[in-house]
């Protein structure tokens, strides 16, 4: 193990091996002041915020060395650790680190808050695909599919605080035509682009549609969050009638149902609209600022942009403020609390049950009125499964006539690790029903020959590759998890049969000729697919 010190008032340093190693100042004084945080993904224990602490903690390390100033010569393996006996650089808050060195990585990694999904997971996603698309045969929604990107002013309309929020996290270019793109952070504002310029209002009123999208947000990874994630989204656009928010909200709380998930919350809201919101957000910003003694500083700050993002505060300190603060419902115009009000009916009468939540208002800025959330049994770092809400002004913002719409989102990643928490079992893919094991190049070949009349038939088949031992290649067929192994011996060769071996040691061998093979496992061996 090699182990370098830092010195970070010095902002280089050099290993005493060969390479050497940058750090830019920023990333310095990030670390070294203890200001870390979610833009570059560290975390930190306390200790590190504290110049004075004897025992600084890890820093989450492949976040800060992919990021993109780093000198290059620090590899994600790279664990870093500081140094308590470290001297303490002048300044008071610099910090020695230290790094072991691990085994050489490989060149190329998937990025920070990216995933792999792989075949011993898949199922979990075809599980909840399919039973989506169940869900919106059921209930009439179309499916639709739109760009990964779209032009960035689709997503970025500069209108509202709250949008700036997903601004931040945009992952934005400009293209080899100087236009600039955004990778998008959601599927509405694409449906609605799409629904104005196929002019879908022509169709019978809602259009209700679906997809499920993959969405990229440039945010700090936590579990169940990642920055390239998939979600499910469902659209009803052109109708006000509140029957449509409550069709979508059963249709979603059937979905998790049918997934197996249980003890889920309904939380909702009304936020009004264009109409009544502004006068209801100036009196919560009225009320705060008659409290500011009672917020923290965080609080204070966006107070300034948008007192409606106060609502969401989780710190304890805030909360005897929050308590207090008028609700939202209780301020609505005619419209809006009659808008409510039936919502909430058609709720009942579909045996629905929710808890009004007056500090519910989601994060976008384009929601009007309802607003809702469905919550896990347990709290943890992210509280929803899934959201959604309506959007009545968001076809106007995007240039199209004053459109209604309603839908919701829930993220593929957070149901499934919902799923697991909760215990749901996925059925795996299934195993082969055959594998093929067979002698020399003239096996090979013949095995290949009717592992395709097999496969042509429905009966799913796998065989060895490459120049392996037979009993090697027993060893795969009963990995692989086939019911039956097909072997070609040299007899077998010779007089056209081959052997079958129950690999599951329900039967006994036989060997039978290769004629038969399909009538044997259509109806004596095996099963079809
Ligand atoms: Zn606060
Ligand atoms: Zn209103």
């Amino acid at each position: 193990m090699e182990i370098v010190e830092l010195e970070l008032d010095d902002l280089t340093a050099t290993r005493m091996t060969s390479d050497e190693l940058y750090l830019t100042r920023s990333q310095a004084e990030r670390i070294s002041k203890g200001a870390l945080d979610g833009r570059i993904g560290l975390a930190v224990d306390g200790a590190l915020a504290d110049p004075h602490a004897k025992h600084a903690l890890a820093v989450e390390l492949d976040a800060l060395l992919t990021g993109p100033r780093m000198g290059d010569k620090l590899q994600p393996q790279h664990s870093f650790k500081t140094i308590a006996s470290c001297q303490r650089a002048k300044a008071g808050a610099g910090t020695g680190l230290s790094f072991d060195r691990h085994p050489p990585r490989l060149m190329y990694q998937a990025p920070r808050g990216t995933q792999d999904i792989l075949p011993e997971d898949a199922p979990y996603w075809t599980y909840v695909e399919d039973e989506t698309r169940r869900q919106a045969r059921l209930a009439n929604y179309g499916e639709i599919r739109t760009p990964t990107f779209e032009e960035t002013a689709v997503f970025a309309r500069g209108v509202g605080a709250a949008t700036d929020i997903v601004e931040k996290e945009m992952y934005s270019f400009d293209d080899k035509g100087g236009d600039s793109m955004t990778l998008r952070p959601e599927g509405t504002a694409g449906i609605v682009r799409a629904y104005l310029q196929r002019s879908m209002s022509g169709r019978p009123q809602p259009v209700k549609l679906f997809t499920l999208l993959n969405a990229f947000r440039y945010d700090r990874p936590q579990k169940g969050r990642f920055r390239a994630f998939h979600q499910i989204d469902f659209e009803a656009i052109g109708e006000t009638d509140p029957l449509v928010d409550a069709e979508l909200v059963g249709l979603q709380l059937r979905l998790y149902e049918a997934l197996g998930l249980r003890k889920l919350s309904l939380q909702l809201n009304s936020i009004g609209d264009a109409r009544c919101r502004p006068a209801y957000v100036q009196r919560l910003g009225d009320y705060f600022r008659q409290h500011l003694d009672g917020l923290c500083e965080d609080c204070r700050r966006r107070l300034e942009t948008n007192p409606l993002r106060l609502l969401d505060e989780k710190r304890p300190e805030c909360q005897a403020v929050l308590d207090g603060a008028p609700h939202s419902a209780d301020h609505l115009c005619d419209p809006c609390r009659g808008h409510f009000e039936g919502w909430l009916d058609h709720l009942e009468t579909a045996g629905i049950s929710y808890t009004i939540n007056p500090r519910l208002v989601r994060g976008l800025d384009y929601y009007t009125r309802s607003v809702w959330e469905v919550w896990p049994p347990v709290q943890g770092a992210q509280s929803t499964v899934g959201g959604g809400g309506r959007y009545d002004g968001l076809a106007e913002q995007l240039g199209g006539k004053p459109t209604p719409g309603v839908g919701f989102a829930s993220g593929i990643e957070r149901i499934i690790l919902e799923l697991k928490d909760q215990g749901v079992a996925v059925t795996p893919q299934p195993a082969p029903c055959v594998y093929f094991v067979s002698m020399d190049e003239r096996g090979k070949r013949q095995s290949f020959r009717l592992a395709e009349m097999l496969r042509a038939a429905g009966i799913s088949a796998d065989m060895a590759f490459g120049d392996r031992k037979i009993g090697k290649q027993l060893g795969a067929a009963d990995k692989s998890g086939a019911q039956w192994a097909l072997i070609l011996g040299e007899n077998e060769l010779a007089n056209d049969s081959i052997t079958i071996k129950d690999l599951r040691g329900g039967s006994e061998q036989r060997t039978i000729t290769q004629r038969d093979l399909l009538k044997v496992l259509e109806h004596g061996h095996g099963s079809t697919e």
